[in-house]
């Protein structure tokens, strides 16, 4: 018998590379291996058309032009550049940015570096739902506010910001606007003209492309928006981001945008349906608490605190069978309580007995019921520890 993995349950924190884009990749590591900028020959137009492609394919998908497009590394990369882009581009017309509590680390550790250089930042409470009210963020705005930036999907509850409102009150006041899209990007429409988005961040691993590169979006029209870039060097992507670009993993993140927007109606539905049954599935049980608003949220996602269980006692009980997180990945090392269940306003105990299931393309309906099952006899079985402790 062949050793069985684990049912894999944690899609928001990476998705595998799908066999298509794999596929689009192969050619551009060994034959169209020359360098996008080597433009006094065939090697270089070669890789250059591949990353044009791409770019446009991105575009596309958020209703922007290809010029408008900025390759970087990943998301975390197109969050510092965003934000430590737009902060040093526009401080001498202020420097009081608004965020709020539940964003990722890729935008909340930009910011307190920026406070270390004077910067002024707010970062704005959110109901127990995970959405944050519109009435708080314009009490927030001051005189010197350049930025705001809020996500569009929050990667630990799912939550959805009302993003497109957001954008409104920021363009009322002329302050730019950004968004973190990283977890939104291929599950929900995604439009910079209607959503009023000035600067938006991407990453393909989240949504069946390479690990280790992104994009950002930077708004060339009404608004115009000014960035510093943040690394310097050959002048690559209009001076912004320098480094040669990473075509194999350009030419990926294209063909996984496509094929995302191409599914994202009917894969929203399935992963909804087997989402909401999971749900159904855990709720039964006393004291398994719902994570981020019911209905605002990524149909892929579910996030639980339960009560009188650990949430790492749970988790390794579990391993063996589904391959589950207990919120961000990048802090699951950390046994602090995540920040964000925190700024629902759960308790230390509940928010570290957090656990976080994200459902991806290949989900199926037995793996949901196995998945339940599992996780509700150990939810038991620790109950009944404690109690006879
Ligand atoms: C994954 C993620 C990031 C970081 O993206 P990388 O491409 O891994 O750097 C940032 N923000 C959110 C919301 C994410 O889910």
């Amino acid at each position: 018998m062949s050793v069985k993995r684990p049912i894999y349950l944690d899609y928001n924190a990476t998705t595998p590379v799908s066999p298509e884009v794999l596929e689009a990749m192969l050619p551009f590591f060994t034959e169209y291996f020359g360098n996008p900028s080597s433009l006094n020959h065939s090697y270089g137009w070669e890789a250059e058309a591949g990353i044009e492609k791409s770019r446009e394919i991105l575009a596309g998908a958020i209703a922007a032009t290809p010029s408008e497009i900025v390759f970087t590394s990943g998301a975390t990369e197109a969050n510092n550049l965003a934000i430590k882009g737009i902060a040093e581009a526009y401080m001498s017309k202020g420097k009081h940015i608004i965020t709020v509590q539940t964003e990722h680390n890729a935008v909340l550790d930009p910011c307190r570096y920026l406070e270390t250089l004077g910067f002024n930042i707010t970062y704005l409470p959110v109901h127990p739902d995970g959405l944050i009210n519109l009435e708080t963020i314009e009490h927030a705005f001051q005189a010197d506010t350049i930025l705001v930036s809020v996500m569009a999907a929050n990667n630990e509850i799912g939550v959805l910001q009302p993003i497109e409102k957001i954008g409104k009150i920021c363009h009322e006041r002329n302050i730019i606007f950004h968004t973190d899209a990283a977890q939104a990007l291929g599950k929900i429409p995604l439009n910079v003209e209607r959503m009023n988005i000035d600067v938006l961040s991407m990453t393909a691993h989240k949504l069946y492309g390479p690990k280790g590169i992104g994009a950002l979006y930077v708004r060339r029209k009404t608004p115009r928006v000014q960035l510093a870039p943040q690394l310097h060097g050959g002048g690559q992507e209009k001076g912004l981001r320098s480094g040669t670009l990473y075509t194999p993993q350009i030419v990926g993140f294209g063909e996984a945008v496509r094929i995302a927007t191409a599914e994202m109606e009917s894969e929203t539905e399935k992963m909804g349906a087997l989402r909401d049954h999971l749900w159904d599935q855990l709720r039964e049980l006393p004291g398994v608490h719902l994570n981020g608003h019911s209905t605002q949220r990524l149909p892929n996602n579910l996030n639980v605190s339960i009560e009188g269980v650990k949430g790492s006692n749970l988790l390794s009980r579990v391993r063996e069978a589904i391959a589950i997180s207990s919120g961000s990945a990048c802090s699951s090392t950390n046994p602090a309580p995540s920040h964000v269940i925190k700024a629902l306003g759960r308790s230390d105990d509940l928010a570290r007995a957090t656990i976080r299931f994200g459902l991806g393309r290949t989900t199926s309906e037995a793996d949901i019921e196995r998945a339940a099952t599992i996780v509700r006899e150990q939810i038991q079985t620790l109950r009944q520890r404690k109690v006879s402790v």
